[in-house]
This record gives C-alpha cells, sequence and structure tokens, in this order.
C-alpha cells in the first residue's frame, strides 16, 4: 500500500508532538482512496489525553465529533472517504509498531464490530534535530503486518523545514 501524506499534516503532527513533549499522544487517520492501493491521508484526529511516557490508549468517544465531521464534510462517501486508521507517537521509543501495538491493531481489524478489512498504523516522533520519524504498517485479519510506504506531499512552492524520515518496516514478525 502508499499513503499519502500531505505535508500540512505532518506539520500539524509535528507541532502537536512537539506540545506533548515526552507523553504519549495519538488517533485515527482519516483518509482518501485515490486509487488501487494508493490512499492519501486527508486528516487526522489528536486525542492530548490519556497517554503516558511508554503508553497511549485511545479513548473513542473523544474522536466521534471529529469522525463525524468527517463524513459529513466528504458527503458520506465512504468508499472513497473512510476511517484508515491510527496513529500515535512514541517519544521514548523508536517509531516502529511494539509487541502491544500489533495487538491491538489486529484486534482492530478482526473485530467484527469494527467492520473494517484493513487498518494502517503510524508510529511518529519527533528525532533530536526536530526531524520527523515515521513509520507506517498495514494490519489485515489473519495477514501478516506489512510496511506502508509513506510519500509526503509538498504544499506547492512550500520549503521543507521538517525533515522527514521514513522507516521502513518489512516485517514485524521474524522468523
Ligand atoms: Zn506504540
Amino acid at each position: 500500500m502508499k499513503l499519502l501524506l500531505p505535508y500540512r499534516l505532518l506539520k500539524h503532527l509535528h507541532s502537536e508532538m512537539r506540545r506533548a513533549k515526552r507523553r504519549e499522544i495519538g488517533g485515527l487517520l482519516l483518509g482518501e482512496h485515490v486509487g488501487d492501493d494508493t490512499f492519501r491521508l486527508v486528516d487526522v484526529t489528536v486525542q492530548r489525553s490519556g497517554g503516558s511516557s511508554a503508553h497511549f490508549l485511545r479513548d473513542p468517544a473523544e474522536h466521534q465529533p471529529q469522525l463525524d465531521e468527517f463524513f459529513a464534510r466528504t458527503g458520506a462517501d465512504f468508499t472513497r472517504y473512510n476511517y484508515l486508521g491510527e496513529w500515535h507517537s512514541h517519544p521514548s521509543f523508536e517509531p516502529l509498531p511494539s509487541l502491544q501495538d500489533v495487538d491491538t491493531m489486529q484486534g482492530i481489524v478482526e473485530s467484527a464490530a469494527v467492520g473494517v478489512n484493513f487498518a494502517v498504523l503510524i508510529i511518529a516522533r519527533v528525532g533530536l534535530i526536530g526531524k520527523i520519524q515515521l513509520s507506517g504498517t498495514l494490519f489485515r485479519p489473519s495477514w501478516r503486518p506489512e510496511g506502508v510506504q509513506i510519500v509526503v506531499e509538498s504544499e506547492p512552492r512550500s520549503k521543507h523545514p521538517i525533515q522527514v524520515i521514513v522507516r521502513w518496516v518489512k516485517s514485524l514478525i521474524s522468523g
């Protein structure tokens, strides 16, 4: 899967992570299906509370208004605009999914109540010199997690004050 990440959203994540300092924050990824296996991130929700330095717990109720607003704004065109997955920060760890993260995501895609057939997890952190480090991982029911190709889209004429390092997750399960 290829995930297009508009630069304005990268800036948004960057400022939220700087504000949260050593606390983990996170939220939902809301996206657009562009074609084949290409998606574009259209919006992210940010939950500033509920995280510690080593853990982030999402409170679904906090995200519902933003989710409703997103569906209203995109005309309830669910085949094109929909929930794409989750993101959270790892201020104190490598920006890669932990075993707990893998379990949580696998639980989401395998839950009949959630009713999705895939979900992406983005893990991000701000590195020592202000660079954003990111990884993207795709989860599907009964499938081994695989890396998502993240492509940052620039604003027209914008310089890149934030540098991005995308970490590739080839496979999370060895052996
Ligand atoms: Zn995590």
